[in-house]
């Protein structure tokens, strides 16, 4: 999983799952209180890993199993916070670095 890019020590789970769920807060690093953005491409991976399985399964298998609407829609809620929670494990994240300005 992610470390701080200042003092290495590792994000916990929580940090990085609460950090997606609240559409991708900045993580402030406990020991040095770095602030860590998301990656451009994680914020990609995180909505083709959750809307990838959810489209597959509302216009495939959710038809295939003559699942009504109510239903799909309530297991693609299930689909997509089961995704949620491996994905701190996939996703990168980086300290914000100081551009100076000419
Ligand atoms: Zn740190």
């Amino acid at each position: 999983m992610q470390n701080c890019e200042a003092c290495k020590s590792q994000f916990q789970w929580k940090d990085i799952l609460f950090s997606i769920w609240k559409s991708y807060k900045p993580i402030e690093c406990s020991q040095c209180g770095r602030k860590h953005t998301i990656t451009f491409g994680s914020k990609y991976l995180v909505i083709f890993l959750i809307i990838i399985p959810s489209v597959i399964f509302g216009l495939i298998m959710s038809p295939n199993l003559g699942l009504s609407k109510p239903v799909t829609f309530a297991i693609i809620v299930v689909l997509a916070y089961l995704i949620s929670l491996i994905l701190p494990f996939f996703v990168k994240y980086e300290s914000k670095k100081k551009k100076l300005s000419k």
